[in-house]
């Protein structure tokens, strides 16, 4: 592995009081893997960042990069570098000096300066533009001279906390690819830092989910979506669509409905996503779940549309119909309305 935190944990004295920002962390981050850390805020990301920087020693436990216990080493010593959402970059110095400022403070040779600099400034796509100061560029160039700065002495692994906080909602998703493309291009490890679930989503290879300074799950971002682990989880990604109450044989009962939760018993939670629902006039046959409900609300969304179905207890389904097919139904508000899933769909 690249990274390894084992049982990291960080305690802060505060006013008298122990705070644990980090209560006992670990996992593995791959050579050249994009590896997310996603929470809410106040969850730890920040802290955990810091301990493998080397910007904060854990209280517990162990940080190791590349199998070598650096616990107790300096962050200059540890061949990493952080980016900060406050790009940090030098107002008096061009983007040129800007980016070369590491490489002459170890008194690299100028040709491999000069080589490397310039490599550096095509891959974030800012070749033509050397001569500039960070105020004469916008938000998302600032943000690319960062990263050509940190990337520029080749580090082992990159650690980016909220890189892209500061850009508007256009300008983020953009960057966010060529984060991602950036870098495959320079084949660096990652360690993102986001509260966003979108952006984890979109660049990630795998994904950490943090609450309360935890980990509640670890995986791929198409497992994190598809299959949570915990109802935090399925609520913090997306549309929670949440049922709960007690299952006798493997079927909940809703007001008239059965969703089936196969080899349950007892008191269940269940999710499923939106766009795995099937709303229909009538009531559908088959091995489903099937849940009768009211429409409570429908957005238009283009491409398909969001509707918003109370339950008999009360619960609030969303369900995404893709407009693309003659078959879709048009229900409206107060419709009475079936929803159906496969019992692969669900999640317990
Ligand atoms: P995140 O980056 O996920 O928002 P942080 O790692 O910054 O979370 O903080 C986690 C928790 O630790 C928060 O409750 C925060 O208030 C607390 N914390 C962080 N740094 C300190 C510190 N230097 N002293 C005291 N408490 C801290
Ligand atoms: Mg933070």
């Amino acid at each position: 592995s690249a990274i390894e935190l084992q049982d990291v944990v960080k305690e802060y004295v505060s006013h008298g009081e122990v705070v644990q920002a980090v209560k006992g962390v670990t996992l593995a981050v791959g050579e050249g893997e994009f590896f997310s850390l996603l929470g809410p805020s106040g969850c730890g990301k920040t802290t955990t960042m810091r301990m493998i920087a080397g910007f904060e020693e854990p209280s517990k436990g162990v940080v190791r990069l590349r199998g070598e216990d650096v616990t107790n080493v300096p962050p200059n010593k540890r061949d990493v570098n952080m980016v900060f959402q406050s790009y940090a970059l030098f107002p008096h110095m061009s983007v040129w000096d800007n980016v070369a400022f590491g490489l002459k403070q170890r008194r690299t040779p100028q040709e491999e300066i000069r080589r490397r600099v310039g490599e550096m400034l095509e891959i974030v796509d800012l070749t033509g533009r050397e001569k500039r100061r960070p105020r004469e560029l916008s938000g998302g160039q600032q943000q690319r001279v960062a990263l050509a700065r940190a990337l520029v002495n080749r580090p082992r692994a990159l650690l980016l906390d909220e890189p892209l906080g500061a850009l508007d909602l256009k300008l983020r998703q953009a960057m966010q690819l060529e984060l991602k493309r950036i870098q495959r291009e320079v084949g660096i490890t990652f360690v993102y830092v986001t509260h966003d679930q979108n952006e984890a989503l979109t660049m990630s290879d795998r994904i950490a989910v943090m609450k309360d300074g935890l980990v509640e799950q670890l995986a791929g971002p198409r497992e994190i979506y598809e299959s949570p682990a915990t109802t935090f989880v399925a609520g913090f990604i997306g549309t929670s669509n949440l049922m709960a109450g007690t299952a006798t044989a493997g079927v909940l009962r809703i007001g008239e409905g059965r969703v089936l939760v196969p080899q349950h018993d007892g008191e269940v939670s269940v999710t499923v996503r939106p766009e795995k629902i099937i709303l229909s006039v009538d009531e559908p046959d088959g091995d489903l779940s099937v849940v009768p409900g009211t429409v409570a609300e429908v957005v238009y969304l283009g491409t398909y549309n969001s509707y918003t179905v109370s339950l008999a207890d009360g619960a609030e389904i969303t369900v995404f119909q893709q407009n693309a097919h003659d078959s879709t139904i048009t229900a409206e508000r107060g419709d009475s309305v079936w929803l159906s899933w496969q019992a692969q769909h669900s999640y317990v």
